[in-house]
């Protein structure tokens, strides 16, 4: 070797050595669970949220800062008629605009099977991550859905892992084809890969909910920041009229078993908030230094990017000709949303025994019931106000007395809405009877109850729901409860009252 390639060498290892050992301070924007709201979400007067809004956030923070990372930790399908209609396109149309460069998939990802997300992938200017899923079954996924992705910030790499909820065979449906892995163990197999590669910055971009998150951050060894999604929770937010307490602070911080404080971060749900979290790696890429964390409001102190705007205008148009497509009539105005939560129960019964699975009773909750019926013609639009969330609709077997224990923890927030057949009473707050067709609840018998997702996958804290052997119907709530007003055109209010709390 001549002196002078030794010489080359010589600087080529040195300036290898001096780029991998600097410090960096990184900026990462992160959204989850935008739940196809292109719109910005009215509350209270005012309105939250919208993918124009956020294209403006981001190139502002963009022209004052370098090193901007742009990350969505999941469940971008299913929400918003802009899904029903699109499935994921009209909200990939704007993503891609945006400039996301990693997506997590969430469950949702999976509610039409795995060919919307194919359509969706191969259109993506940006990575899907899920380092937990076996796609062998689905090769034309597997093209385009990959463990982790290596982002290059200032000629340093910044590998950011994906996960999925291992449960979302049990509340969205992605086949027999795609399999879960753990994803505690996947993680962990994944950042002692990237480490022998010699990527020393990690992010793991979760969508398994903020309980999981702490769980693991406090075991997972060599990561450095966890952006989580799912649990739809509001993290470090500002207490404003109608909007929910947040559940923590952002970032909340996770010791590790290294004594490393680990930050977790989450922005709430539907972009209504924006997550911005500055770290300053050092040399060896440890997290030394989070200069700046908020959960930024998102506004209409943000004017609208035109461009998203324009693109947005256009997925509407379609939309609103079905939106006033009318289904039903409602007989009169129906003001009292329990009554309304009737018909969404009774929805629930309906649909499982029109696709022939065995039902006992249905049951609402409360929060889930979004808008009153107005008197005269009801529309798409008008349905899908009252049942937003496109949540499907599943069957749990639950044992009589954990049914009990849930209609008492129904209680304690405002009483869950029964199908009709199904009476309860209770006395001061406290459940003194309940009856299907009049029989008592027997403690050690098993009932098939009909909820929406939501709840099946214990939201409202309905754990006793998440544990039941179950079956997933193949309508959504929304389709169900379109097939319900025709099917009982004109609605008439109920006036006798299936419990008294
Ligand atoms: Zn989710």
């Amino acid at each position: 070797m001549s002196m002078r390639s030794i010489l080359g060498l010589g600087i080529a290892l040195l300036s290898a050595v001096s780029v991998a050992q600097r410090p960096l301070k990184v900026t990462i924007l992160h959204t989850n669970d935008l739940h196809a709201h292109m719109e910005p979400t009215p509350i209270r007067g005012a309105t939250f949220g919208g993918y124009s809004r956020h294209a403006t956030l981001i190139k502002e923070i963009k022209k004052k800062e370098k090193n901007v990372l742009v990350l969505n930790a999941g469940d971008v399908f299913q929400g918003t008629l802009y899904f029903n209609f699109y499935e994921g396109l009209a909200d990939l149309a704007c993503l891609n605009e945006i400039g996301y460069q990693a997506q997590t998939l969430g469950n949702h990802e999976f509610d039409k099977g795995p060919k919307p997300l194919i359509e969706y992938a191969k259109r993506a200017n940006f990575p899907l991550i899920a380092c937990n899923l076996d796609l062998s079954g689905e090769p034309e996924l597997a093209k385009w859905v990959k463990p982790y992705t290596i982002l290059e910030v200032d000629k340093q790499k910044v590998a950011v892992i994906g996960t999925i909820l291992e449960d979302t065979p049990n509340i969205s449906s992605p086949g027999p084809t795609v399999k879960f892995k753990p994803v505690f163990d996947s993680v962990q197999m994944t950042i002692d890969e990237l480490t022998k590669q010699g990527v020393n910055k990690i992010v793991v971009m979760t969508h398994h909910g903020y309980d999981d998150d702490k769980r693991m951050a406090a075991k997972w060894k060599g990561v450095d920041l966890i952006i989580g999604g799912h649990s739809h929770t509001p993290l470090g937010t500002p207490n404003l009229e109608g909007w929910r307490a947040s559940g923590g602070p952002y970032p909340t911080y996770v010791k590790n078993e290294a004594g490393e404080e680990i930050p977790i971060v989450q922005a709430w749900e539907w972009g209504k908030v924006m997550g911005k979290i500055t770290i300053e790696f050092d040399a060896k890429g440890k997290v030394k230094k989070v200069p700046e964390a908020v959960a930024l409001v998102v506004d209409s102190k943000i004017a609208p990017d035109p461009k998203i705007e324009t693109l947005i205008d256009a997925f509407r148009k379609p939309i609103e000709a079905i939106s006033s497509a009318k289904v039903g009539v409602c007989e009169q105005a129906i003001t009292d949303r329990t009554i309304v939560g009737y018909f969404l129960a009774d929805t629930y019964v309906a649909q499982a025994k029109a696709e022939g699975v065995a039902v006992d009773f249905g049951l609402m909750n409360p929060g889930g019931v979004r808008a009153n019926l107005e008197a005269g013609d009801i529309t798409y639009g008008m349905a899908a106000a009252v049942a937003p969330f496109n949540n499907g609709i599943v069957v749990v077997d639950v044992k009589g007395a954990k049914l009990l224990e849930l209609l008492q923890q129904g209680l304690d927030k405002g009483g869950l809405i029964p199908s009709a057949d199904f009476t309860y009473e209770g006395a001061g707050g406290k459940l003194v009877s309940a009856a299907l067709r009049g029989e008592a609840v027997v403690a050690d018998k098993i009932y098939k109850v009909a909820v929406n997702s939501f709840m099946a996958d214990g939201g409202d804290s309905l754990f006793a729901l998440k544990e039941g052997a179950r079956v997933v119907l193949k309508a959504s709530d929304l389709d169900a409860f379109q097939a319900f007003i025709k099917a009982n055109s004109p609605l008439k209010p109920i006036t006798t009252p299936r419990y008294k709390k």
